[in-house]
């Protein structure tokens, strides 16, 4: 399929080096972006779907990389179905396992929690709920998995590792294996703050700074965040990546973002719900956290929304989340809110507003195009100008 987005306000490209892209149009063939900014008319004439953007605003599919996936999009914790749907039309195009540690009864022993890593990676391989892409199967660092273990699984695809859950009797334990998982090439993480779960004990700076994983997850806390004075050591003695989440501490959150601007840090931000959890579903959580960021921050609008997917792609090394030729095609277009006070998106995001949903692409199709069912409306219309196919991608308005 190849579609062409005409009649864009503005581009807001992912990438924190050059938030802003002057043009109007993005073309896509298949999966991949092909032009962004200007097209010529013909390549417009010639694409099977073109969206009519309204003078809306372009943004990355949102990367929410913390979502607590079990199997299918089900989620045990809130007993809800279709909750990565619903994410979807809160932006969200990409979700990443914080490790499938919710699903019932899950395995605490070496074998079981390679089988557990390894049937979720392969189940999401190829199922898009919803048009999402899920990176599933995070294994669960536990007593007993040793560095051939780790080796086997990465055979079969799995490039995630957590740590936090394991049965270890201190967190510093935990070393030898996020060594061994890095050694094979997973991405670690590691549960940072107060317990979420009872019977795992707090992660502070100084086990972070001995672990060294990729990720620092959920770093305000997932609810409950570390001591204050650790954050600067974390963000000065380490180049881990510094993830906020929603459904953690709100005042840790900004203060993160604010001693990452301090110290030419800010690229290791990245933006996650930590959700289903306690907390709940929240699928506009990604679109509350830039919200915070922006409007009690004073982060610029479009380097929040760098934070939820082009540092999000680079820390996880995923082919998305920058509005750039040649990556995957998933694309959002948001605007100010209708009935809000601000002109565009970005003006609503720095006033603290939930930008409007008007349309997502995913994977390079269309999942819907009008009225997100999770967001306000926009105030400008996202329309389907022409369509030869067929198919029907437009939502009712109201
Ligand atoms: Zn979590």
């Amino acid at each position: 399929m190849r579609i062409a987005i005409v009649n864009v306000g503005s581009i807001v490209t992912g990438d924190l080096d050059h938030p802003l892209v002057a043009g109007d149009t993005i073309l896509t063939a298949d999966d991949r972006i092909v032009a962004v900014g200007s097209a010529a008319a013909r390549d417009v004439e010639t694409c099977d779907v073109v969206i009519d953007a309204g003078g809306t605003t372009a943004i990355p599919g949102l990367i929410d990389s913390h979502v607590h996936i079990t199997f299918g999009d089900y989620t045990p914790r809130q007993q809800t179905v279709g909750f990565l749907e619903s994410y979807l039309h809160g932006g969200v195009t990409t979700a990443i396992s914080a490790s499938e540690v919710h699903v019932p009864g899950r395995p605490r022993d070496a074998d079981g929690v390679k089988a557990l890593a390894v049937a979720a990676h392969k189940c999401f391989a190829h199922y898009r709920p919803g048009g999402m892409r899920v990176h599933a199967g995070s294994v669960i660092l536990e007593p007993g998995l040793t560095g051939n273990d780790l080796g086997e699984i990465a055979k079969q695809g799995v490039w995630l590792a957590k740590a936090g859950f394991g049965a270890f009797a201190s967190a510093y334990d935990y070393a030898p294996l996020i060594a061994a998982a890095r050694a094979h090439r997973m991405i670690t993480t590691v549960h940072t703050g107060g317990a979420s779960i009872p019977g795992s004990g707090a992660i502070t700076g100084d086990h972070l700074l001995a672990l060294k994983p990729h990720v620092s997850f959920h770093i305000n806390g997932g609810p409950t965040a570390m001591p204050d004075r650790d954050f600067a050591r974390v963000i000065v003695e380490s180049d881990m990546a510094l993830q906020v989440c929603t459904a953690g501490n709100l005042r840790t959150a900004l203060m993160c973002a604010a001693l990452a601007e301090r110290h030419d840090a800010f690229h290791r931000l990245i933006v996650a719900t930590d959700t289903p959890t306690g907390s709940g579903i929240m699928p506009l959580g990604m679109l509350y956290t830039v919200a915070h960021l922006a409007s009690l921050g004073g982060i610029a609008p479009e380097r929040a929304i760098a934070a939820a997917t082009g540092s999000n792609a680079r820390v996880y090394r995923l082919d998305t989340g920058v509005l750039t030729p040649g990556k995957a095609a998933d694309i959002v277009l948001i605007d100010a809110p209708e009935g809000g006070t601000q002109e565009t998106a970005l003006a609503a995001i720095r006033n603290g507003d939930i930008a409007a949903v008007g349309a997502v692409i995913a994977g390079g199709e269309p999942r819907f195009v009008g009225r997100s069912r999770n967001t306000p409306a926009t105030t400008r219309q996202v329309r389907v100008a022409r369509c030869s196919l067929s198919r029907d991608f437009s939502t009712s308005r109201h």
